[in-house]
């Protein structure tokens, strides 16, 4: 018996191996061989033949143990992953290993871990809480159990509440009433169950174009691709929560991806209290036992409900039912390194593969999904209005160059948050840049602090008293004075912490907080500081992107856009795409409930017609003539790009080695553009100079059949193993 199996190492291949007598395995069954000197666990993808060929194969290794007596991985679920292998030109035993959860990855048995747990007896059923008087906590612990029929698991949500419990719960094993015992655990705990009828009576009705639009999707049966197209606050979650309750009724599983976990505890809060289901949470800060037990969950279909960011979207499921994804034009869906997939043109392709539908929300749509739709392939749904009666905010541009202004921040503004806080509003301001000032320049000779590893300025933290590098991390203490002319160095520019210090010296009496990656990190600090805001603890918000994504403020009445300049006359392509983006969903962030919003967008450049059709028209009709601008010039979604990125310690190698790959893919390159070898945009990054080789074709397909059978070739081109080459089909970020 022979077995194939996929490993995780950067070779585009699989491996033959030989089974020992008695040894049994199955298709998507993980086993564990001998590679070279080590063992590693990899999955069996076909069973060959032990035809002719294999008659002399004497050389082939034996897998020493078989871990799964079932199929870990469904073939739907190895066809899907097989298919990101070749599409993303990533070894096929790489994209296994980055579906799997780091546990199953090493090689740990595919079984929800023990947990202890505690039941009651039937004496302990029957028992009288009065009778606990004398004895509260165990009068607690057992009230939480009576309400429980099927026992709880030590690690539940309930008991943690109760603080400390142990104790009181050994009192009630000694008294016959509760029963300990380890159990497989047989469902995700962090999913919580809800009483339905208790939640049922909060439903907010579904407006006509709410309505209209679940109609819509529930209207056709099987696999389509629908964009809910929807205008910050339009209800979007509450079209999610309907499909997903008829979903659920059905007896079928509902995936949602999201981009950031810790920036949506709003969202997972309302999936909690609204469906009364087991829910899973994936994301990147789980332990890997955590970790392990939503994927099994999820496998098992116990959980009904899976939520999480963008790797989510290889998890298994039993009863595929339907794909959400939120916030569809998030670049957070794509990975930028090792497997560089995209979640939701993934999410797209298994909704197509399991024949469910797929519905793709945002107020800003990706110009990739317009496209679709302009195209026919998908099918636009939108709320054109916000719900319960809010009105959208009025948004005006500030002309910086005919005013005064202070670190960055004009009279204009100035003025405008002085109102809304006298009126008793939140005021809210958005910049994307973190740190004090993004260079340290001499007012003598026009030196600036630069990283030593980057071609980049170093950014200056006052807080910190640091000069850090934004993009290899590096820190150092601040050079006094110009090294060169012993001039004094001044801030240039601004950041986050220089905003916040000026708003601090105007409004000394409004207690403001920034957020941003510096200040704000992990879960529960977010949570912190969202409750804080909501409380009205906060009265000015300042921060980067963080702010941006997906959180109601109800109290804030005014939204400040700074430093919209830099997007305005980027090299990126789509870095007016992004800008669109990231105006519209912070607008949307003021006046979310009754109280009318303001957004003021300050710039240097008030009559540049991009801005100017934004503000007149909105994001509808600019993202419509950002797609005919990419028609002409030919770029994507009008073609398709992949970037092949070499970097080396030595600044010509990377370039030499794309040179290599170029006039290895020319001879076939009928139809494709290769342009380069060129340096990037940064070339230095972290010590290493990099390279960029552009493939520009026409479609997906003429760019794919290119590639096919040549991108495991390069490993084998010259100075291949002098340099750090990547494949990136369809990039996001082309620096
Ligand atoms: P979005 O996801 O599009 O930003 P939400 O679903 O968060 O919008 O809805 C915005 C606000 O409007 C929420 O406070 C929500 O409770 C409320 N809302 C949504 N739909 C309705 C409705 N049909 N009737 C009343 N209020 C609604
Ligand atoms: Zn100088
Ligand atoms: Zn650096």
């Amino acid at each position: 018996m022979l077995v194939r199996v996929a490993l995780p190492v950067p070779l585009y291949r699989v491996f033959d191996y030989r089974l020992a007598p008695g040894q049994v395995a199955v298709v998507g069954a993980r086993v564990r061989v001998p590679f070279g000197r080590r063992a590693l666990v990899g999955v069996v993808v076909a069973l060959p033949e032990p035809g002719a060929a294999y008659a002399a194969r004497e050389d082939l290794r034996v897998v020493s143990d078989v871990l799964d007596a079932v199929p870990l991985l469904s073939a739907a679920l190895l066809r899907l992953l097989q298919w990101t292998a070749d599409y993303y030109h990533y070894p096929f035993g790489e994209v296994i290993a980055t579906a799997l959860p780091g546990l199953l990855r090493g090689g740990a048995p595919a079984l929800f871990p023990p947990v202890v747990f505690f039941q009651l007896t039937a004496a302990g059923l029957g028992a009288d809480l009065a009778a606990l008087r004398r004895a509260p906590r165990q009068q607690a612990v057992l009230q939480v159990l009576q309400q429980v029929p099927g026992g709880l698991a030590a690690d539940d949500a309930r008991l943690l509440a109760l603080g400390n419990w142990r104790g009181a719960m050994q009192g009630l094993v000694q008294r016959g009433w509760v029963v300990r015992e380890r159990r497989e655990r047989t469902q995700d705990t962090s999913a919580t169950r809800q009483d339905a009828s208790a939640t049922s009576a909060t439903l907010p009705v579904l407006n006509a174009d709410q309505a209209q639009a679940v109609a819509t999707v529930q209207g056709q049966a099987g696999h389509r691709v629908y964009v809910l197209e929807g205008v910050t606050g339009s209800g979007k979650t509450e079209v999610y929560l309907s499909l997903m309750a008829a979903t659920l009724a059905q007896e079928r599983q509902c995936l949602v991806l999201v981009p950031e976990i810790a920036l949506t505890p709003q969202l997972l809060a309302r999936f909690r209290a609204r469906l009364p289901v087991a829910m899973t949470v994936l994301h990147s800060g789980l332990s890997e036992k955590v970790r392990l037990q939503g994927w099994l969950a999820a496998r098992s279909g116990q959980a009904r409900v899976i939520i999480g960011t963008r790797s989510a979207v290889f998890v298994p499921w039993a009863q595929p039912g339907l794909i959400v994804v939120d916030e569809e034009h998030d670049a957070s869906l794509k990975q930028h390194e090792g497997l560089r997939y995209h979640a939701r043109d993934l999410a797209v392709l298994r909704g197509y593969r399991e024949d469910v539908p797929v519905v793709l929300g945002s107020a800003t749509p990706s110009l990739e999904s317009l496209a679709n739709v302009a195209k026919g392939a998908y099918q636009c749904v939108r709320l054109p209005r916000r719900a319960g009666g809010a009105r959208l905010p009025s948004v005006r541009v500030v002309d910086m160059r005919r005013q005064w202004h202070d670190e960055g921040l004009s009279v204009s503004v100035l003025d405008a948050i002085s109102a809304h806080l006298e009126a008793g509003g939140q005021v809210l301001l958005f910049l994307n840049r973190r740190g004090f000032a993004p260079a340290l320049v001499c007012e003598g000779c026009g030196w600036s602090a630069q990283c030593p590893q980057c071609d980049a300025h170093l950014t200056w933290h006052q807080r910190a008293g640091l000069l850090c590098c934004h993009h290899c991390g590096t820190r150092s203490a601040p050079v006094r004075v110009c090294p060169g002319c012993q001039g004094r160095l001044r801030p240039r520019g601004e950041g986050t912490q220089r905003i916040e210090a000026a708003l601090a010296r105007h409004f000394p009496d409004a207690p403001l907080v920034r957020i941003d990656r510096d200040s704000t990190q992990g879960r529960e600090a977010f949570e912190q500081v969202f409750a804080a805001i909501h409380a009205q603890q906060y009265r000015i918000l300042i921060g980067t992107q963080m702010l941006a994504k997906g959180h109601d403020f109800p109290g804030v009445s005014l939204a400040v856009i700074l430093g919209v300049d830099q997007g305005l006359f980027s090299t990126d392509f789509r870095a007016q795409e992004r800008l669109a983006q990231v105006i519209t969903q912070v607008a949307g962030r003021a006046g979310r409930a009754e109280r009318p919003g303001e957004v003021l967008i300050q710039t240097f450049h008030p009559e540049h017609p991009f801005l100017r059709t934004l503000l007149q028209s909105g994001y509808a009709v600019v993202s419509q003539d950002l797609l005919e601008q990419r028609r002409l010039a030919g770029l994507p979604p009008f073609a398709a790009f992949a970037l092949i990125r070499a970097e080396a310690r030595d600044s010509a190698l990377g370039e030499q080695f794309l040179a290599a790959v170029r006039a290895y893919l020319l001879p076939d390159a009928q139809g494709v553009a290769v342009l380069g070898p060129v340096p990037a945009p940064m070339q230095r990054r972290a010590g290493w100079f990099r390279a960029h080789l552009l493939l520009h074709a026409p479609s997906r397909s003429v760019l794919q059949r290119l590639l096919r059978a040549r991108v495991c070739e390069f490993d084998a081109l010259p100075l291949a193993r002098q340099v750090r080459w990547s494949v990136d089909i369809d990039p996001v970020d082309m620096g």
